[in-house]
């Protein structure tokens, strides 16, 4: 799944790009599928428990108030002026590597500017997020860029022919793309799935690909039921299959959230190559809410604390949130004996939505760790009929 640059050279498939800061690194055959991290970026010992000093190395900051509202205290707007600075400057303390400004275009801050190229001055790789995707203006999109965006995403949900009833909100979506397209701006397009639209992941994965992104970001459903909706745990695996074969061959980065048995089917198909933990809720990745809230993932609403009050490496390090999500010894379940579990260790957030507790077994995974089956080694191969 890293981006590959062509190129080959001395054994390499070519040059493959981190999802997070960009860097190019040489990839052998066997690389070429696995997950967007380089090797410095990869969230490595840091999964087990046990490290003195965990590093988020992916914060997202919601900058508008209109994606992450755990409580009404996240309803106020949270950054300005010495404050943001200051939180700034813990964040590129904690030698995080990267940070994505959430913003709604409508509602752009007006500071916007100025932490954009704080962030950059700290060395932090900087993505912009706009949710909803709205037109943003041309010339403010290029002062951004000058103050230091690097890569702007965009939510791209179904594939735009086959929506129906939307035509204006199509339009939008795709003006949106072109406008960051034609700035010469590196794309990202954020797909949040829903058990629906599932199905239409070839579809929209071959439109992605018209786009010309560096990243697709795929996001699974949370909650496996909804209003006549179910995500079962068959139709989430294969799912993840056809995303490990598709990003084989896409020609830029794919990331996978809310699914982090993606890590055992890239195990299990590389038998063990590339079998490390991706960015997780509470795991290399946090979130800080337009009201200073720190969550441990943009789908998990439990707060571990506030900037108002805490430092954010207090509340990264030492908040019980996130050092259960780190310890995978408190994993209940099926997750909790699961040999995958430091590398996958389930949705936590699914597992919340669905059952209230954050440590619970993801219920919508296919695998059964104690299976003779699995027991055996013997898991899913390609063209080998899948274990039901
Ligand atoms: S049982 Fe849990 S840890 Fe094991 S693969 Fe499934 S979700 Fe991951």
């Amino acid at each position: 799944m890293l981006r590959e640059t062509g190129g080959t050279e001395g054994g390499t498939v070519g040059n493959l790009v981190c999802a997070i800061c960009g860097a190019v690194m040489k990839a052998l055959e066997h690389d070429r599928d696995l997950y967007s991290i380089c090797a410095a970026h990869r969230q490595g010992p840091d999964a087990r428990d046990g490290r003195p000093e965990p590093i988020p190395r992916l914060v997202i900051w919601e900058l508008t108030s209109s994606v992450v509202t755990p409580s009404p205290e996240a309803r106020v707007s949270f950054p300005s002026g010495d404050l943001a600075d200051l939180v700034l400057d813990q964040i590129a303390a904690l030698q995080t590597a990267a940070i994505v400004f959430g913003v709604s275009p409508e509602a752009l801050p007006p500071s916007l500017e100025l932490l954009v190229s704080r962030a950059r001055r700290q060395g932090l790789h900087v993505t912009l997020a706009l949710h909803p995707p709205a037109p943003i203006p041309v010339p403010t999109l290029r002062r951004l860029r000058s103050a230091g965006v690097e890569r702007v995403g965009v939510r791209l949900d179904a594939p735009i022919p086959m929506r129906l009833g939307a035509r204006a909100a199509e339009g939008i979506v795709v003006g949106a793309i072109r406008t960051v397209r034609d700035e010469g701006i590196p794309l990202q397009l954020h797909t949040q799935l829903t058990p629906d639209t599932l199905r239409l992941l070839p579809a929209l994965g071959a439109q992605i690909g018209e786009f010309g992104p560096v990243l697709w970001s795929v996001a699974f459903p949370v909650l496996t039921q909804g209003a006549g909706e179910t995500m079962t745990a068959s139709a989430l695996e294969h799912a993840l299959v056809w995303l490990y074969l598709f990003a084989a061959k896409a020609a830029f980065a794919i990331q996978v959230c809310e699914a982090p048995q993606y890590r055992r089917i890239v195990a299990e198909m590389r038998r063990g190559a590339g079998a490390w933990p991706a960015l997780s809720d509470g795991n290399g990745l946090c979130v800080i809410s337009a009201g200073g809230e720190v969550l441990a993932g943009p789908a998990l609403p439990l707060v571990a604390g506030s900037l108002r009050e805490q430092p954010l490496s207090a509340i990264y390090r030492e908040a019980p949130l996130f050092r259960e999500l780190r310890d995978r010894a408190r994993l209940e379940g099926k997750c909790g004996r699961c040999e995958f579990r430091h590398i996958c260790g389930g949705s936590r957030a699914r597992a919340y939505a669905v059952t209230g507790n954050h440590l619970a077994e993801d219920p919508t995974c296919l695998y059964d760790p104690l299976s003779p089956h699995d027991r055996e080694g013997r898991g899913w191969r390609p063209g080998h009929k899948h274990p039901r």
